[in-house]
């Protein structure tokens, strides 16, 4: 049998060259807004300059909000045994953009709203095959 790999989820989701994980965002010069994932455009419609430039977003933000898959996601998606309840966060970053992503290292009883987090990177699910796909998570700081 092969040996499983790890998978990223899509490239240039985020910059490991600080040693941690920070997304990677596209910034408007022009009306201020991010997009995430990086975009090669603005996409808000009142915006008439539309000069994007590729940044590095805050590593932490706050949960806004969340919400707890009580049952398992349906294939592809090959979760472990038992059941884990899976905790996915709205998290609001000082940019002013919420991105949502799974919690890692919390229950459902200990995520809360206004909670501090900060960006890793970890394993979303693994495939039939032992792969292992890898994207952006939320963990408490
Ligand atoms: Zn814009």
């Amino acid at each position: 049998m092969a040996e499983n790999k790890q998978v990223l989820i899509g490239e240039n989701l985020f910059d490991m060259s600080e040693g941690k994980p920070s997304l990677i965002v596209t910034h408007c010069k022009s009306c201020g807004t991010y997009f995430f994932p990086k975009s090669f455009t603005c996409h808000n419609p009142e915006c008439v300059g539309k000069d994007v430039e590729t940044t590095n977003l805050s590593r932490q933000g706050k949960v806004e909000n969340y919400s707890v898959m009580n049952y398992p996601p349906p294939t592809p998606f090959v979760t472990q045994e038992p059941y884990e309840p899976i905790v996915c966060a709205a998290v609001e970053f000082p940019e002013g953009i919420t991105i949502i992503g799974m919690m890692e290292g919390v229950t459902a009883e200990q995520v809360k709203i206004g909670m501090d987090v900060e960006v890793t990177v970890g394993t979303i699910y693994t495939k039939k095959t032992g792969d292992e796909v890898i994207a952006w998570k939320f963990k408490a700081v």
